[in-house]
This record gives C-alpha cells, sequence and structure tokens, in this order.
C-alpha cells in the first residue's frame, strides 16, 4: 500500500479544509485503483501554526507511489488556499511493499528489515510496505511536542520519501505525522489501548454556498444524535443546545459526526436534515482518544504540551472576571505547584471545579500554556470529608467566640466552654471519578468520558 500525507491546505480567510482536499484526492485515486481508507488525524492542539483543529490527512491506497504523488500535487496545487502566506501545504508520498513498482526507488528507500512494526495489525500496508519507526516516533512526537521544518525535512530526506512543499513547506509535519500515524497507533478494539482510532462521517456542502449561513435542521439534529447516543458522540450539547458537528467558519463542512462505530456515524449523517450535501466521506480518526496527554510531574510540565497529573487542590477555587476559575495545585508531596484553569467557555464544567476544595486529591487533564494547566477533564481520588470548626454551644445551638489564644472556645451567654475547634462533616457536591467539560467545549483529540476505558467512575457530560 502507498500512503499519502497531506496537511495544511486551509485559510482562516479563504475557507477549504484539508479534508475535502484529502477526499477529492481520494476521488482521482479511486479513478485509478483502490483506497484502502482516509485517516483524519489530529496533532499537538497547542501548535501555533494551527488554523483551527490542527488536523492532518492520510490515504491508503494501491495506486503507485509515482501516480499517487503525482495525483496528490496536481490536486494540492489546485485545491490548496496557498493565496493566504499562512498556508504552507506540504505533501508527503510512503511508497508501499512489493507490489508498489516504485517502492524500491531511490538510494534512501526505506529498508523494509530494520524498521519493521512486526504487529500483525499493520500487515495489510505496512510491515511489508518498510514502515520506518523513526516514521511512527514522528507521527507520536507530532501529537505530544513541537517539531520544526528542519526535523520533517531530515526525515524526508533520510528515508528517500517523496514529497512536496509550498510556502515555508511547515505542512510537511503534519504530512509525515499523518502517513506515520497508522504504524504509531496500530489499530486494536481497546479504547485504553494506544491504537484506539474513532470515526468522523463528513458532509461537504455544495461550492456555490460555501462561506454563507448553514442551513441545517436543528431538530434532526437533537434526534440523530439521540438515536445513536453512545455509539456516536459529542453530536450536540443538550446543555448548552448547541449542534456542535456544525461548524461556523468559511470551510466547506456542513456537519461533521464523530462516534466509535463506522455505521452509527453515518446514520446520523443521513438522519441529518437540511441543505443538500454535495458529498459525504467517513475517515478513521484519533478524535477523542486522548492521544495528546502524556502522563507526567507537576515540577516537569513544558508549555505547549498536555498532560496527566497527579495532586492535590492547594487552594479554594477562585472565579475571576470573565468568569473562568483558577486553582492552585500541588504535586503529592506539596513541593511545586501549577495554576489549574476552567475558563469560561468550559460552561459548567466551572460548577464541577469549583466544587473543590483544598486538600482534595485529584488526577488533572489538560494543555499547558503560560505555565497554567486549562482543564479538559480531572477525576477526583479523595475528597476532603470534613472540616475543623469552631464548636457549637450546647445550650443555646450558637457557635462559640475563641476564649483567645490557647484557650478554648467559650459560649458568652451560656459560660460553656470547649478545649478546641472539632471535626464537622462536609456536605460535598463531588463523587470520586472522573469529570469532564461539556461536548461545546471538547478538544477535537480529548476523549469523551462516554467511550470509556476509564480507571474509575465517570459522569458524562452530554
Ligand atoms: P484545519 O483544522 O482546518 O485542517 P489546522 O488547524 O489543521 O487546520 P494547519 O493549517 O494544518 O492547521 O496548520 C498546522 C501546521 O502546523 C501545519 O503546517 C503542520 O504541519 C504544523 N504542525 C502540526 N503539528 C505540529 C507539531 N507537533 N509541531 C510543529 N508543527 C506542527
Amino acid at each position: 500500500m502507498t500512503i499519502v500525507g497531506l496537511d495544511d491546505t486551509d485559510s482562516r480567510e479563504h475557507g477549504m479544509c484539508t479534508t475535502y482536499v484529502a477526499a477529492l484526492i481520494a476521488d482521482l485515486l479511486r479513478d485509478r485503483g483502490r483506497v484502502e481508507r482516509l485517516l483524519l488525524v489530529r496533532l499537538n492542539p497547542a501548535v501555533e501554526h494551527k488554523t483551527r483543529g490542527n488536523a492532518a490527512l492520510a490515504i491508503h491506497t494501491d495506486v503507485s507511489s509515482d501516480v499517487a504523488f503525482e495525483v496528490a500535487r496536481d490536486a494540492i496545487e489546485t485545491h490548496a488556499a496557498t493565496d493566504d502566506e499562512r498556508t504552507n501545504p506540504g505533501l508527503v508520498v510512503i511508497p508501499g511493499g512489493p507490489d508498489d513498482p516504485s517502492a524500491s526507488d531511490g538510494p534512501n528507500a526505506p529498508d523494509d528489515s530494520s524498521a519493521l512494526d512486526d504487529s500483525s495489525a499493520l500487515d495489510d500496508f505496512g510491515a511489508s510496505a518498510g514502515v520506518h519507526d523513526a516514521l511512527a516516533a514522528f507521527a507520536r512526537s507530532a501529537v505530544r511536542e513541537h517539531l520544526t521544518i528542519a526535523d520533517a525535512e531530515a526525515l524526508v530526506e533520510h528515508a528517500g520519501y517523496r514529497s512536496a512543499a509550498w510556502g515555508d513547506g511547515r505542512g510537511r509535519i503534519g504530512a509525515l505525522a499523518a502517513a506515520g500515524a497508522w504504524a504509531a497507533w496500530p489499530p486494536s478494539s481497546s479504547h485504553t489501548s494506544p491504537g484506539d482510532w474513532t470515526y468522523e462521517c463528513i458532509s461537504y456542502r455544495e461550492r456555490e454556498r460555501w462561506g454563507t449561513p448553514r442551513e441545517v435542521d436543528r431538530d434532526s439534529v437533537f434526534a440523530a444524535a439521540e438515536a445513536e447516543y453512545p455509539a456516536v458522540w459529542d453530536t450536540v450539547d443538550r446543555g448548552e443546545g448547541e449542534t456542535v458537528c456544525v461548524p461556523h467558519t468559511p470551510c466547506p463542512i456542513l456537519h461533521g459526526i464523530r462516534g466509535d462505530d463506522r455505521g452509527a456515524v453515518e446514520r446520523v449523517a443521513r438522519a441529518i436534515e437540511g441543505e443538500p450535501v454535495a458529498r459525504r466521506d467517513t475517515f478513521l480518526t484519533n478524535q477523542g482518544t486522548d492521544a495528546h496527554l502524556a502522563p507526567g510531574t507537576v515540577d516537569g510540565v513544558l508549555d505547549g504540551r498536555a498532560y496527566r497529573l497527579s495532586g492535590t487542590v492547594s487552594t479554594p477555587p477562585e472565579t475571576r472576571q470573565g468568569g473562568h476559575v483558577f486553582f492552585d495545585f500541588a504535586d503529592p508531596d506539596g513541593e511545586y505547584e501549577i495554576r489549574c484553569a476552567a475558563f469560561e467557555p468550559t460552561k459548567r464544567f466551572r460548577d464541577r471545579v469549583r466544587a473543590l476544595r483544598p486538600g482534595d486529591r485529584i488526577t488533572a487533564c489538560g494543555e499547558v500554556a503560560d505555565g497554567t494547566l486549562k482543564l479538559e477533564k480531572f477525576a477526583v481520588r479523595d475528597l476532603v470529608a470534613t472540616e475543623r470548626v469552631a464548636p457549637t454551644c450546647p445550650d443555646c445551638g450558637r457557635t462559640m467566640k475563641s476564649a483567645g489564644r490557647d484557650q478554648g472556645y467559650r459560649c458568652r451567654d451560656c459560660g460553656t466552654a470547649a478545649a478546641g475547634k472539632v471535626e464537622r462533616g462536609i456536605e460535598r457536591d463531588l463523587e470520586s471519578g472522573w469529570y469532564e467539560v461539556p461536548p461545546c467545549a471538547r478538544r477535537h483529540i480529548a476523549k469523551p468520558l462516554v467511550r470509556g476505558g476509564f480507571d474509575a467512575p465517570t459522569h458524562p457530560e452530554r
């Protein structure tokens, strides 16, 4: 199998969308052979160059790499929004196995024997195609770290891959990462294992409607989402009454339906009523997988990466101007601290965050930016159950007053006394387990709790 990886063909102002360019390329390849699958791979959401969701695309096909390269290059040339100087498309084509006449071209062609992942899951394209460990490692880094154009160029050069670049060539980073994604996360049926792939069925608008308001029947979206939940998730936000599957950008997408089951996402897409659909394509994706979260420690975090951290709430959550909620979070030894934030767009999630108290043990997940962890989800491990308060007078029931330093408490009216503070149970508005931002605030790559596979009970938002 040949793998075509592409990225960075769209522009915030001029529209377009790399998923759409990939779908057009897939059509052209279908005229010449078979297309096995389309991958929509979300890369590090903290990357500053992204247009929106940092998506990169890959196409797996049996068309020879020479032909696939020509076809993809011409399509990018025609369709990429290169008028925008911030659009820097990249294309990488990885030759396939023995059936591909161009697979062994070039002095630097991948060495099948050196870097194969022997997973049988790769047999249908990867193992025999000589997918480099380096390529898989590149894909893993692209989801959690920051790579440079030089990193991409070095790998392309070393492996002898066919590639093309426009503008500054930045798109080759995503193109390579998308091309390596199947090898990086060999598919599996378990949600908790690395090869966790989900689906998105994208319906595209007719070209003449691009940039105009979308006509989608809200009720049909809510009804279709309900019918297939929880196999299909993040279609709507019931709490906010929002159709989150419908974008607001000038891009060609009418709606994108995400879920665990291909048939279910396609049924939901078909059931939604609205303006005519020009085409529909289903992608395998790493959306909803938490692939961006790395295990970390409070003292070791770096800006621009996302982590899963264990520790203790160390200050009471405070709501600041704009409705953003902040608290400090300490590592288990209480030695290092980081600020955690639930920003206003996370809506009702902020109530869960405000319910935390100093001393609660939690696992906090999110991206670190400017030294602050932007919470995407957290797990309550241990809640503070009691607090020490001034005792109440056994005669009148009122709170006793301090009798002075180290002199206990007294009720001035009744003359009763107590030695010191007493323990009182606290009513907590949280339970043990995972809490998450609502669908309207979900990052593409973040895993909705309803998907399961978490290490504690879950409290899914829908
Ligand atoms: P859309 O969601 O509409 O497809 P986008 O948000 O994916 O747009 P791009 O236009 O693709 O944004 O821009 C992202 C750019 O960042 C690409 O050039 C890509 O190669 C690059 N990139 C992706 N991941 C990384 C990374 N981990 N380190 C450095 N650069 C990256």
